[in-house]
């Protein structure tokens, strides 16, 4: 187990939330948001009462994700009332830091040029905000975006709340997947149960002819039963002992869908939609 450092709060659950389920990924840019809200999405369209916590700090991307932006008003009792769409609640570092986010109509990253230690404090308290002060109301689960990595913000966060369990993202890249298992480390040394992997971009599905490349192939595990998909990660989960819990295609729409707040789960009815929201749906 952890150890505890002395003066620390008790770790605590999030009011009126019953679980909390964070997404990571040991890297950036892997698709561990888009995998993230498209989860949360699930979950409410099945009718669970479903919340995104989005911790990121650095490179906060829900808000865009959602098409959601503003400053978060205070309740009677000096709490965040979550920003909702799609029947998602979600809370963000991006609506408390606002100048980490890009400017959505230029694209432009606006300098930051507060001094770095009164920044540190402000991250300091926002993220306190962000874990201790949202009225969620009652939510079944509580999907947690968490930032890239596997390093001190990771564990203040294990330390503070109750995470029931964990899902990692990865890519079937050799060194994404490798980092993936150090994720899976880092999530047991926390005591925190790891519910499975998806592996995202696993394959380019031709928009034109429905043909299935293996973009991030290594070459390795050839198997029967992997219908030609890579199977590194599934050796990898059945060596840890992890689910596995599906593959999302790389799939310009996907991305497009992400770029213009309307995730795919959410996105327009056609056939071709349908099928790139069961994949996420399968996850879930
Ligand atoms: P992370 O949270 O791991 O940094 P993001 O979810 O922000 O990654 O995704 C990084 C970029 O890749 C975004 O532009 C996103 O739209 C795109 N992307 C993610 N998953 C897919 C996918 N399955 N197919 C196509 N593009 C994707």
């Amino acid at each position: 187990s952890f150890p505890r450092r002395r003066g620390l709060p008790e770790k605590r659950r999030i009011r009126d939330v019953k679980k909390v389920v964070a997404v990571s990924s040991a890297k950036g840019g892997v698709g561990k948001s888009t995998v993230a809200v498209n989860l949360a999405l699930s979950f409410a369209r099945r009718g669970i009462k479903t919340g995104i916590l989005d911790t990121d700090i650095f490179g906060p991307s829900i808000p865009t994700l959602l098409n959601l932006s503003g400053e978060p008003r205070l309740d009677e009792h000096n709490c965040l009332v979550p920003l909702t769409n799609y029947g998602l609640k979600s809370m963000s570092m991006g609506y408390l830091l606002p100048q980490t986010q890009t400017d959505s109509a230029t694209g432009e990253v606006p300098m930051d040029t507060t001094p770095i230690t009164w920044r540190g404090l402000m991250v300091t308290k926002a993220m306190h905000q962000l874990l201790h002060s949202v009225s969620w109301g009652p939510l079944d689960v509580l999907v947690m975006d968490l930032p890239p990595g596997t390093g001190d913000v990771q564990l203040t966060i294990n330390q503070e709340i109750i995470i029931d369990g964990a899902v990692i993202v990865t890519t079937p890249q050799d060194i994404a997947l490798r980092d993936a298992v150090r994720g899976f480390g880092m999530f047991e040394r926390m005591n925190v149960p790891v519910l499975g992997m998806v592996r995202n971009m696993a394959y380019f599905a031709c928009p034109n002819c429905g043909h299935q490349t293996r973009i991030f192939s290594h070459g390795e595990d050839h198997h029967p039963h992997s219908h030609g998909v890579d199977r590194g990660v599934l050796a990898e989960c059945k060596r840890l002992g992890v689910d596995f819990l599906g593959d999302i295609p790389l799939d310009a729409q996907v991305c497009e869908d992400a770029d213009r707040g309307k995730p795919t789960v959410v996105a327009e009815e056609s056939a071709e939609q349908s099928a790139r929201r069961q994949a996420f749906l399968d996850v879930a």
